[in-house]
């Protein structure tokens, strides 16, 4: 499991960036911080030092939101017609499509994915949610409104961009989750500040290159790297901010509800989950084993809808925990630079103590390790593809998010749809559900029954179409799809007397 950073197959290209230097990007240029100060990221598949990142405060936070306030009120960005902003969006699609490479490189580096995951997964769902909010462009309309007061009345609605836009993102797709952001705000003819994780920093930081070498006027996206409680508390609180975006814990959700309550920023959150996986005895065994197993062992299970509840008619129980044990033991954990690797480390020693301790945690309270269970080398930050029986719902294990590839699998007795999906919803959160049945009717009456943003049926992924978000505490809004940019917009009525 030791592994040399730079390997030979690394592209000069990434080696050069990944050394540097990195700076801000405030107002079309990259400036070091006003502290100097910075900080290093490391990489998770054998914690080295990988690169040294500037570290953003509030000083630098001012002045991005007065570039990106510039941008938005008087600059050539607030002139530009919708087809030209959707041209521009689209050549950041071709830019990012034509590197690649490059970036699923720098991706693996920083945070540890499968090269192939970052080839087949974050890059083709970046481009394609620019290219898809590209679209929206000029399709971004109000309504005229019929109007019954006495008189005769002229009414219509339209929507304009909130203004600047203050993006907070996780570490755990990096990219995906800056573009998931930049992409509809952009669209709307919002100016944005971005502030990715510290963790992972550089494929933001990429962007940050193509953006400028492609001709988006300045102080339209400015790029802040730092940490959540300088950087990112400063754009919470910063009164120049309309509206911020945020994706990452419950517990900084609740931060930044409150630094955003002081002039009601606009807010959209997608937070935690705690997906359930719900096997009825009908469904394609095979399939729903290596459907359960795809969706808590991909990306280590650091994905906000995992599927980490496993809930199984008795029938096929002993069946599927057998299979999705087995599959545990045949993913290929190693270093995201080797192409047999299926799944890489977890991001962060934070990471690893955090998911050990929820296996401890589990093990103390009476569950049954079937697969995995333990960490794999001394080097990095890997655990094994995990699978818990005999766990219920008062356990930590099942109540909280893990966060990591570890599934807890439960059987139910009778296929009542109504308890099953009581026991699906006693959770906290809302993100998503996964049913597996070929019976149509059980597959409609339980999408209606459960509390999810998301409800999948025999398989699926992201779609740019699809918007995407959580009931309960798993947020407030939702991202893609239609509902993703009207999100960046404030709908104004206007009404006229004729
Ligand atoms: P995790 O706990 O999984 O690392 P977080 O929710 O802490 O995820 O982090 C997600 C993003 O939120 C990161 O960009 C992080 O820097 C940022 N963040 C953390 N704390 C704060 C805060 N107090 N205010 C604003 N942003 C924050």
């Amino acid at each position: 499991m030791s592994v040399n950073v730079l390997t030979a197959a690394i592209p000069a290209a990434v080696t050069d960036f990944i050394h540097g230097p990195h700076k801000l990007l405030i107002d079309g240029r990259w400036i070091t911080a006003s502290s100097e100060k910075t900080f290093s990221t490391r990489n998770p598949a054998d914690g080295s030092i990988l690169a040294e990142i500037a570290s953003a405060e509030a000083a630098d936070v001012d002045l991005a939101v007065a570039a990106a306030r510039r941008a938005f009120e008087d600059g050539p960005w607030s002139r530009m017609t919708p087809a030209a902003r959707a041209k521009l969006i689209w050549r950041l699609a071709d830019a990012l499509e034509a590197k690649a490479e490059e970036f699923a490189f720098i991706e693996t580096l920083d945070n540890g994915k499968p090269l192939n995951d970052a080839r087949i997964i974050d890059l083709p769902h970046s481009i394609e949610v620019l290219r898809y909010y590209a679209g929206w462009c000029t399709k971004l309309n109000g309504e005229s409104v019929s109007l019954s007061n006495p008189g005769t009345w002229h009414a219509y609605t339209m929507r304009e961009p909130v203004g600047v836009v203050g993006s907070i993102t996780p570490w755990n797709a990096p990219l995906m989750m800056a573009v998931s952001k930049l992409a509809p705000a952009l669209a709307a003819g919002c100016t944005v500040v971005l502030k990715p994780a510290e963790q992972t920093p550089l494929t933001a930081l990429r962007l940050g290159q193509l953006i400028l070498d492609i001709g988006f006027p300045e102080g339209v996206v400015n790029i802040l790297t730092g940490f959540g409680e300088t950087a990112g508390a400063a754009i919470t609180a910063h009164p120049g901010v309309d509206k911020i975006t945020f994706t990452g814990s419950a517990d900084v959700g609740r931060i930044i509800v409150k630094a955003a309550a002081g002039d009601f920023k606009r807010v959209t959150l997608e937070l935690g989950g705690k997906t359930p996986v719900i096997v009825f005895p009908d469904a394609d065994i095979d399939r729903a084993i290596e459907g359960a197993a795809r969706s808590i062992f991909s990306n280590a299970g650091q994905i906000c809808n995992a599927g980490s509840r496993l809930y199984a008619h008795r029938d096929v129980f002993d069946r599927l925990v057998e299979g999705v044990s087995r599959r545990a033991g045949e993913f290929r954990v190693g270093n995201g630079l080797q192409a047999s690797t299926q799944m890489g480390p977890v991001v962060s020693q934070e990471q690893l103590d955090r998911i050990s301790g929820f296996i401890a945690s589990g093990r103390s309270q009476g569950a049954e390790v079937r697969a995995g269970g333990g960490r794999i080398g001394s080097e990095g930050y890997f655990v094994q593809p995990t699978v818990l029986t005999g766990t219920r719902p008062d356990m930590d294990v099942v109540r909280q998010e893990i966060f990591g590839p570890v599934l807890c699998a439960m059987s139910y007795g009778e296929a009542d749809l109504d308890r099953v999906a009581r026991e699906a919803n006693a959770t906290s959160y809302g993100l998503g559900a996964v049913l597996w049945t070929k019976d149509l009717s059980t597959a409609h009456k339980m999408a209606k029954k459960l509390k999810a943003g998301t409800v999948r049926v025999n398989g699926g992924g992201l779609d740019p179409a699809l918007p995407f978000g959580g009931f309960k505490q798993s947020g407030w809004g939702r991202e893609l799809g239609r509902e993703g940019i009207e999100a960046y917009t404030e709908l104004k009525s206007v009404a006229m007397a004729l």
